[in-house]
């Protein structure tokens, strides 16, 4: 398939089931891997979401009103639609945001088994109904929210649009979609395969822009719940921006997470799963380790993490990141921490493939003797690059992962289950795990960090994200004039 026809028109708006263009600026977009610009996105603006507000509201009535038993048919139908098309959107996720073919296919997948979890609802949604007083009935039912959004970072363009579309839409809201301008072409797809799936047109309408529209979307006064997954810095202003105009919200921000290990961890299995989390998605994943503590005589573990690293190489098993921009930042930590005396042990600076010398690489970077106080060891890098800071006591490494300002993921590498539990009880992150590099808790348990990485109550996905996407009515009835009267009824 020639790059125009993947692409379509699938970095357009999609407004009431048709692709249209934006009313106001476009924006570049560029395809990563080559550094060259492949479409053209709207920026758009008010106008635009006023008129993606009015159609979703008014489709949001008819859909709202569908038991789930009828909306899920859509998403069963979807199912089978993304597992037809997941080439394509592989395709398309690896030209607008780089990664490998292997990653983009992974993303796909993780939409399906994400739309499988929304298909399964119906058996997780339990209403409950009590006898509360002789003759008198208490009932809760899950009404849904009504209209809501949900804005999505670049660094994972079908996955996190799918962590909230089908839960949302399937519980019987209508959605406002805001993907990331730098990789706008994935969503545009998933409303065409939704589209031929059978979801009536403005059930999720979807708007392309930056802040401009990200803000409009905090400020409209129809739009009643907003999910964000993005950096800390913007996630902080999208919480405190609709959670001021009285909407609820749950915002994903950044992180920077930390692996603990001791010097009793396998070898091999450490190495690998380390090596594969700081590299996979050229470290521009949410979940990606990003700071090791290494407690005690752990060289042989630190070598071996080396040598996996140099197996990962740009433009073969390591995609590119997002932008020059991007790039650029990542090589200023590692040159940072160098001159502060950080060893660089694995160099990827200046990283080059042949035949496509433009695009945006870094290759995987370990450096060891970090200390806590460097801006490497602090900051989210999102760069496929490992900061080793070095301790011989397990609770000065724990107190460093406890001193981040995040709170995403962290996991320990040992075989003693006893210290592993030690580590899990107290490190200050949402996700844990033992002898894993990317701890992400599996459909139907939910996805959510801690401290400055999420903002509100519930999580995103799973069986949290039920409590988001919808709101209890609680009904008490009594239909028998003999019933009980006394004080609780
Ligand atoms: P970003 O915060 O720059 O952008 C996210 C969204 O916010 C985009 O749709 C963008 O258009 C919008 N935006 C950007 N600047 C804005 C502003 N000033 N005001 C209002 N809206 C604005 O994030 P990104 O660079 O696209 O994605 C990478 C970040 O996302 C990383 O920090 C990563 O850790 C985080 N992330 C977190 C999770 C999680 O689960 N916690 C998952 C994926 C990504």
């Amino acid at each position: 398939m020639n790059k125009e026809a993947l692409i379509g028109k699938s970095y357009q708006n999609f407004i009431d089931g048709k692709f249209e263009n934006g009313s106001q600026r476009d924006m570049d977009v560029f395809a990563p891997e080559t550094g060259e610009v492949i479409a053209k996105v709207p920026l758009s603006g008010k106008r635009d979401l006023d008129k993606a507000v009015k159609s979703a509201s008014e489709a949001q009535k008819a859909w709202g009103d569908r038991t789930l038993k009828e909306r899920i048919q859509v998403f069963f139908k979807f199912r089978e639609l993304l597992d037809q098309n997941k080439d394509q959107l592989a395709e398309l996720v690896q030209l607008e945001n780089g990664k490998t073919r292997g990653e983009a296919m992974a993303e796909v997948m993780k939409g399906i088994e994400l739309t499988e979890f929304a298909c399964s609802l119906p058996q997780m949604v339990n209403d409950e109904i009590q006898e509360v007083s002789k003759g008198v009935e208490c009932r809760t039912t899950h009404v849904p929210v009504g209209l809501v959004a949900s804005i999505t970072p670049f660094n994972f363009p079908c996955m996190v649009p799918l962590w909230t579309i089908p839960n949302a839409l399937a519980l019987g809201n209508a959605m406002i979609l805001k993907p990331s301008e730098q990789t706008p072409l994935s969503a545009g797809k998933i409303g065409e395969l939704l589209k031929e799936a059978g979801l009536p047109d403005g059930v999720l309408n979807i708007v392309n822009g930056d802040k401009e529209m990200v803000e409009a979307i905090c400020d409209h006064p129809d739009i009643t719940a907003v999910s964000f997954v993005g950096s800390t810095r913007v996630a902080k202003i999208v919480y405190a921006r609709a959670t001021s105009n009285f909407k609820r919200c749950v915002a994903l921000g950044g992180a920077k997470n930390h692996l603990i290990v001791l010097p009793d961890a396998d070898e091999d299995m450490a190495a690998a799963n380390i090596a594969a989390s700081m590299s996979g998605c050229a470290g521009q994943r949410c979940m990606a380790a990003s700071a090791m503590v290494a407690v005690g005589q752990v060289d042989h573990i630190v070598k071996r993490i080396c040598e996996e690293s140099e197996k990962i190489q740009a433009g073969n098993n390591l995609g590119s990141v997002i932008s020059k921009e991007a790039q650029e930042r990542i090589e200023r930590y590692i040159n940072e921490a160098e001159a502060a005396g950080a060893k660089v042990l694995v160099d990827g600076r200046n990283a080059k493939v042949a035949g496509k010398e433009n695009g945006y690489y870094v290759g995987p970077t370990v450096i060891d003797f970090v200390t806590p106080d460097m801006a490497i060891a602090k900051e989210e890098v999102f760069g496929p690059v490992l900061a080793i800071m070095r301790t011989n006591d397990l609770d000065e490494a724990i107190a460093i992962e406890n001193s981040s300002n995040y709170g995403n993921a962290s996991s320990v590498f040992t075989q003693n289950g006893g210290m592993a539990n030690y580590v899990m009880d107290r490190v200050s992150a949402g996700m844990v795990g033992v002898n894993i590099g990317v701890p992400v808790p599996r459909e139907p348990f939910p996805f959510g960090g801690w401290n400055e990485s999420k903002f509100g109550v519930t999580d995103i996905t799973g069986k949290s994200s039920i409590q988001f996407w919808t709101k209890l009515k609680k009904r008490t009835t009594k239909w028998s004039a003999d019933a009980w009267t006394n004080w609780m009824s």
